[in-house]
């Protein structure tokens, strides 16, 4: 929608293809019914909030900002409001209230909407001869870039300017000259943009067709993992989470480990559920890891249908896995039992499924009384220093055991895409095929939760529907 209403702002004749019976159906289910449309942070945060490929999105966050953004809903009567984490929403709290918003910037700038309308693929004419110089080029300077990857940060950077530079000198082997319909009908056009989402929550319409489409323009597509996902886990002594179900933990540390290995820390919110654990720290934390827990078998596993990912997630292939809790983070170890001797002092007559009451909530207490060998009706006197010890422990430090991630249907985003090496950062256009442009979740370009996954979506369509009409201008004239 952010592509086809700049594309026409910029004076484009632009036909909008959406395959569901409405638009913006993912949008829709956004920020619980919400929408966090985006983030009210400086440039600085929102590039480290950005999981994958950051600096692919400086020069589109540059043209298109968060600002940028909040400014254009308000301009066309969407008043906005920031909450905590600064995540933006519209005063409403009603994502429909956005989509309606778009909806009538669309019909304002002339951009003719298909429902109902399901691409099937794109049209491409090839020219064979240069396509093959160029591929050969371009994967030389793939090749150039990659060694310098390896050297050092500064060298990436070069290469990378590098391969623009000899993407340019190659130039685009083919041309997109259109789509065809899932009915067979073709539609020409001078550009085309490619902005079909990911594969997560496949109800909404991101079945990932993009992706097939974007292969068979010669695009790399990297492995794709579902990303802020919860994880399927088990409690300490291999107990199914269930019994925790409901319980949301406020204030806990995490860190998640493979083996002796720490792969990610963080500070906030978790939730128990009949499979495991979610939450915002969760959610974040699989962004993180969500490669490496699927890892095992990343380029072996079969295609699926209607472009579905090379994996997805599924049990964690490595038994190592663990997410390790502080449940009283505020404390030192010291404090901490200081506070449980007080604890058991003052409840010295009293059962430890009463006395733990004060500690820990609820649903937690037979818990941490069985993970700590307490009988729950030992007096507060009876429990002895060994028993206080690895309450201690299990308070500092509860381990849960990650079995791996949720699948696609549960994940917010998709993490792996289109390669951005293959594409023009400032227009989005494909470096391998004039004419097509990508925008969205399709690429891989991923955020953690907070408005950034929406304000990537946002700034790389607008790059992609300003690019795209001025190219299609210049074919015009
Ligand atoms: C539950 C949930 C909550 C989320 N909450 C937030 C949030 O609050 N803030 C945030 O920043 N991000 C959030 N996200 C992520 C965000 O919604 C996505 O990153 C974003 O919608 C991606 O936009 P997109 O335009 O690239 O893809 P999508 O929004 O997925 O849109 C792609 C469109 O392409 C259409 N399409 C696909 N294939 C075809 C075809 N062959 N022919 C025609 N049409 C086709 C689809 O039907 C779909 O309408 C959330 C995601 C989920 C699942």
């Amino acid at each position: 929608m952010m592509a086809a209403i700049s594309a026409a702002e910029r004076g484009a004749e632009v036909v909008l293809l959406e395959k569901n019976e409405k638009l913006g159906k993912k949008l829709y289910i956004t920020g619980k019914g919400r929408c966090n449309v985006t983030n009210a942070c400086d440039r600085e945060d929102f590039f480290s909030h950005v999981v994958t490929n950051p600096r692919f999105m400086y020069s589109a966050y540059s043209q298109w900002s968060n600002w940028d953004m909040m400014d254009y809903l308000e301009s066309l009567g969407l008043p906005l409001k920031t909450e905590r984490g600064n995540r933006v929403f519209p005063v409403s709290d009603k994502s429909s209230d956005v989509i309606r918003t778009l909806a009538k910037a669309l019909e304002r700038a002339g951009v003719q909407v298909f429902l109902n309308t399901a691409v099937r693929e794109l049209l491409i004419e090839k020219d064979t001869v240069q396509s093959e110089n160029a591929e050969r080029s371009s994967e030389n300077a793939e090749r150039i870039s990659e060694k310098a990857e390896r050297i050092s940060e500064k060298a990436e950077r070069s290469s990378e300017n590098a391969e623009l530079a000899s993407g340019k000198k190659a130039g685009a082997s083919a041309r997109c000259t259109g789509v065809r319909l899932a009915s067979g009908e073709e539609i020409p056009a001078d550009a085309v943009i490619v902005a079909t989402g990911g594969i997560s929550y496949p109800s909404t319409g991101s079945t990932g067709d993009g992706y097939l489409w974007a292969e068979e323009a010669g695009h790399t597509v990297s492995d794709r993992f579902p990303a802020l996902v919860p994880f399927d886990a088990l409690l300490p002594d291999g107990h199914p989470c269930k019994e925790l179900q409901g319980l949301t933990l406020k204030n806990v540390g995490m860190q998640v480990f493979c083996g002796g290995k720490r792969l990610a820390e963080d500070f906030g919110e978790l939730l128990f559920t009949h499979f495991g654990v979610s939450g915002p720290l969760v959610l974040s934390a699989a962004s993180v890891v969500t490669a490496a827990i699927n890892a095992p078998n990343p380029k072996g596993a079969e295609k699926g249908t209607e472009g579905q990912a090379k994996n997805s997630g599924g049990a964690a292939k490595n038994s190592a896995w663990r997410m390790v809790l502080d449940l009283k983070p505020a404390l030192s170890e010291e404090q901490l039992d200081r506070r449980i001797l007080r604890e058991l002092e003052g409840g010295a007559n009293k059962q430890m499924k009463n006395v733990l009451g004060s500690l820990f909530p609820a649903k937690l207490v037979p818990v941490m009384l069985r993970l700590s060998g307490i009988p729950g009706e030992l007096c507060g006197r009876e429990v002895t220093r060994q028993q206080r010890q690895q309450l201690l422990t299990m308070t500092k430090s509860f381990p849960v055991k990650l079995l791996g991630t949720r699948s696609f249907a549960e994940a917010i985003i998709t993490q792996g895409g289109i390669s951005v090496r293959e594409v023009n950062p400032k227009t989005m256009e494909s470096k391998r095929t004039s004419g097509l442009y990508f925008a969205g979740e399709v690429l891989d370009v991923d955020a953690f939760t907070g408005g950034y996954n929406l304000q990537i979506a946002w700034s790389t369509g607008r790059a992609a529907g300003l690019a795209a009409a001025e190219a299609a201008a210049s074919i015009s004239e």
